[in-house]
This record gives structure tokens, sequence and C-alpha cells, in this order.
């Protein structure tokens, strides 16, 4: 269970960091809940990943390459959102529809704006 609620995680001043792994975990949570989506998440030096091991974007789809680009979208809102506006570089390095085994979000710590 997280320790914050998301609404504590907008308002309060916390570190940019501390908001970002929080965010992701209760993102990852409601996902898992609330819908069909399975995720795990995981973390390197510089980022964090976002693994999709049943991804309803790309359900069935057959492509050249990464094509979950609401999953992207979706996690770039919601981490502007609880960050006060800054904006991250996310983006899919693997996905179900191309083959993989799962649909493998990176998300970079440092922000771009
Ligand atoms: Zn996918």
């Amino acid at each position: 269970m997280p320790v914050l609620g998301i609404a504590d995680l907008v308002f309060r001043p916390l570190h940019l960091g501390i908001k970002m792994k929080i965010g992701l975990e209760v993102f990852a949570e409601t996902f898992n809940k609330f819908t069909d989506q399975i995720v795990r998440l995981g973390e390197e030096r510089d980022r964090h990943l976002w693994i999709i091991e049943r991804c309803p974007v790309c359900w069935q789809r057959n492509t050249q390459g990464p094509c979950c680009h609401l999953a992207v979208g979706l996690l770039q809102e919601s981490l502007s959102w609880v960050s006060n506006g800054r904006s991250f570089r996310v983006e899919e390095v693997e996905c179900i529809a191309a083959g993989d085994a799962s649909c493998h979000i990176s998300i970079y710590k440092n922000p771009l704006s």
C-alpha cells in the first residue's frame, strides 16, 4: 500500500524523485487493481522501468516496433501532474505487439523541463 494518497503527492512539496517514485507505485497499483493491465515496476540508475505484462493497448496487434503510444502519453501526463508540470522523457523500448515478452517503457529520472 502506498503511504501517501495521490492528492498528498500532488500538493506536498516533496523531492521530485520521491514524487515520481511514489506516483509510479500508485499508478501501477491502480492499473493492477482496476484494469486488465498488469504492470510491474523496476528501476535503474537513470530511469524507472514500467513493465506491462498484459497490455490492453496492443492486445492482439502485430507491429514492426513499439506501438503503445497511449500508455506512454498517459505516463507523461500523470508524471506532469504529480510534479506540477515538469516533463519527462518516456519511451517504449519493447512491445508485445512487436514480439517482445512485455511492453517495456523507460521513464528517465531527469526532467526535460
Ligand atoms: Zn503494449
